[in-house]
């Protein structure tokens, strides 16, 4: 037998109050383990496993050598002689920029300029987009702001959030991906059928162009910040998961615009730091202190969340939260880590 038992370094764990997760964000599963495994895997990775195993009684190792199989079997840990040949990953989040990504909201009531919006907030470089559209707007509207966004260099991704209209047949939405290559997610609101649209071959790569038809009425941003694993808001990733460790797992490099034209950390948080309307650019916003202190809030300050075990893979959310606190739990979160269920 080898002297080592390690995790792949693709394999990251996390330890909650009552259970542990493994997360291999390479193959995109989470694996659930008890908190003694999660002990025992720490101590393995520095001392030879039999010597760690000597250390317990006879059914506690035979308990151990069966998860110890297990985490082979599923190619999340492996038997060594050479672990310093397998240095763990870099965990380290280097973004030369303050923004990556942005909210704007808007709706019928909305007078602030959405493409000036676009041009000051491009200028940040950041690279993915996201419109929310609480009224019904003309294709040609749409169609302008599918335009802007398709041709500013500096964006990367969008997404849309929009009121259905008698235009936007399968076949019509079902192009749009083909036309517009950065729609990453298009979700159609108030839509006679809840449906997915099937990407066509040509759209058919990592994450991009969905196309989603939903019944739901979307009326404001008070649809935002529910956290549950079938909410999308669970991301197990490699990136999500070393950047939930000491940033905002939403709010970190974000910039919102309310439907006022106020500029946010998103636009359903209190803080406001001006209007798109008045300002010729947004670095002295993006680089203060009070603007980033929002995204630099990691779960392990948040009450409940830093014992949760799921808290380097869920969103997090800071304008919804327990009885308002600043670092009060996600209030639309109903995982309850201490019985490990979702209420
Ligand atoms: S902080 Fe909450 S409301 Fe704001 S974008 Fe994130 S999840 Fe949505
Ligand atoms: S309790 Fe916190 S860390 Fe756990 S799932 Fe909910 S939001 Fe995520």
């Amino acid at each position: 037998m080898q002297d080592y038992f390690i995790l792949f370094s693709s394999s990251l764990k996390t330890k909650g109050v009552n259970r542990s997760l493994i997360t291999d964000v390479q193959r995109n599963h989470i694996f659930t383990i008890s908190n003694d495994l999660y002990d025992f895997l720490e101590t393995c990775e520095n001392r030879p496993v039999q010597d760690v195993l000597s250390e317990y009684d006879q059914e506690s190792q035979e308990i151990l050598t069966e998860n110890m199989n297990f985490l082979k079997n599923n190619e999340l840990a492996f038997f060594t002689n050479n672990p310093s040949k397998f240095p763990k990953i870099d965990k380290s989040i280097n973004s030369p920029y303050s923004i990556d990504n942005c909210i704007i909201d808007y709706n019928e009531t909305s007078d602030y300029s959405i493409l000036n919006a676009i041009n000051l907030i491009s200028y940040t470089n950041c690279k993915h987009f996201q419109f929310r559209f609480f009224s019904r707007f003309s294709q040609e509207f749409i169609t302008d702001i599918l335009l802007k966004t398709e041709k500013n260099d500096h964006i990367e991704t969008v997404e849309y959030i929009i009121h259905y209209d008698s235009y936007m047949s399968f076949k019509y939405l079902e192009m749009l991906p083909l036309m517009f290559p950065k729609i990453r997610n298009l979700v159609v609101y108030s839509s006679p059928d809840n449906k997915v649209i099937r990407r066509t071959s040509e759209v058919e790569r990592s994450n991009m162009g969905n196309i989603c038809m939903i019944s739901d009425i979307i009326k404001d941003d008070s649809h935002c910040g529910v956290i549950n694993p079938f909410y999308a808001t669970f991301n197990r990733s490699l990136e999500k998961h070393n950047s939930a460790v000491d940033f905002n797992s939403c709010l970190n490099r974000k910039i919102g615009v309310d439907i006022n034209g106020s500029i946010k950390n998103c636009p359903s948080t209190k803080e406001v730091y001006g209007n798109i309307s008045n300002i010729k650019d947004l670095d002295s916003i993006v680089s203060s202190r009070e603007f980033k202190s929002m995204g630099e809030i990691g779960k392990a300050n948040i009450k409940v969340c830093k014992v949760c075990e799921f808290r380097d893979i869920c969103s997090d959310c800071r304008a919804y939260t327990t009885d308002n606190e600043r670092l009060g739990k996600p209030e639309k979160c109903n995982y309850d880590p201490f019985k490990n269920v979702w209420n």
